[in-house]
């Protein structure tokens, strides 16, 4: 009797534990989903992405923007192009769409969503940002023991980077591009933003990464000081803020300028789009998605950018 009351008491306790495990393991949003022929993805030796889906959103999640591109790959309505063919591109029975991917902070987000326009034959534009921790770090002026000099402060890049890169462009066949946050360099660093617009395009061009065009980054400073990092180019047009100088504290600084064609490059936001859709826009107090929009009703011929920032996603 007394043997067998305390089998049962192990059962129950068992069954109390596995109850307790269960419901705290394997709530929705730790779940992660293998959805991919590939569990993995490796940048280089010692780096490797973990290619799960976390479905913690209904919309906001690799699954959903999966099913988007099975539907804008397999329909006839459309003709996707990356950014840099947008402008030559037109036609007369096709709408023409381009993804574009302001990459932020998010670098591992990017190579997931690569992987996935990969998979669907479709060439998306990754804009880089320069001023990322996965692209680099900021050094502060210091005194150098071999020149005998202070130096800096400058922007010292990472060594992984590349390694990124090479994988959205080579191995997904992405196109690759440079989000500008210069501005934010000239303004917080006193770095000189033409020369190091300059030095950065010769390392990822000298790197065979084939940079055509740039985006500009709405970096949490622009909204402090009032500037848009587009204000670089001589091309982009005054929108209100300070498009000649800057007052920060006790100095006015003089925004460097510079001309697109100096540097062989474009501006995706100067393409001559007919629509823009963005997740970083809000509609009735929801962040855009392609839910909202039924790209089936926009009339063959016209230009459509759709813009996703990578985080948003994973
Ligand atoms: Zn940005």
């Amino acid at each position: 009797m007394g043997k067998t009351r305390s089998y049962i008491l192990t059962m129950l306790s068992g069954l109390c534990l596995f109850f307790i495990v269960g419901s705290t393991a394997c709530t929705k949003e730790d779940e992660t989903l293998y959805t991919e022929v590939d569990n993995t993805i490796s940048i280089a030796d010692g780096i490797v992405i973990d290619n799960g889906v976390k479905v913690k959103r209904p919309i906001f999640n690799f699954v959903y923007y999966d099913d988007f591109l099975k539907y804008i790959a397999n329909s006839d309505h459309f003709l996707i192009v990356p950014l840099e063919d947008f402008k030559k591109t037109s036609s007369t029975d096709k709408v023409i769409i381009s993804l574009r991917f302001d990459v932020d902070e998010d670098i591992n987000a990017a190579v997931k969503l690569a992987y996935r326009n990969h998979k669907y034959g479709i060439k998306g534009t990754f804009f880089v940002l320069h001023s990322a921790n996965y692209y680099g770090q900021m050094v502060e002026t210091h005194f150098q023991r071999t020149s005998g000099k202070m130096i800096g402060p400058y922007f010292r890049r990472s060594d992984n980077v590349i390694f990124y890169l090479k994988k959205i462009q080579n191995a997904f066949g992405q196109e690759i591009g440079f989000h500008n946050d210069l501005i934010t360099l000239q303004l917080l660093y006193g770095i000189s933003s033409r020369q190091y617009l300059k030095d950065e395009l010769a390392y990822l061009r000298g790197n065979n990464i084939n940079i055509l065009g740039t985006t500009y980054h709405g970096s949490q400073y622009c909204y402090i000081y009032k500037y848009f990092n587009g204000y670089f180019w001589y091309e982009y047009p005054d929108n209100g803020w300070n498009y000649e100088y800057i007052t920060k504290g006790v100095k006015t600084i003089k925004i460097e300028k510079d001309y697109l064609e100096n540097y062989g490059l474009y501006e995706g936001g100067r393409l001559g789009h007919d629509y823009y859709f963005s997740d970083s826009n809000f509609k009735n107090g929801k962040r855009w998605n392609m839910s909202m929009v039924n790209l089936d009703t926009v009339k063959p011929g016209k230009k459509v950018i759709l813009l996703f920032h990578p985080a948003n996603w994973d």
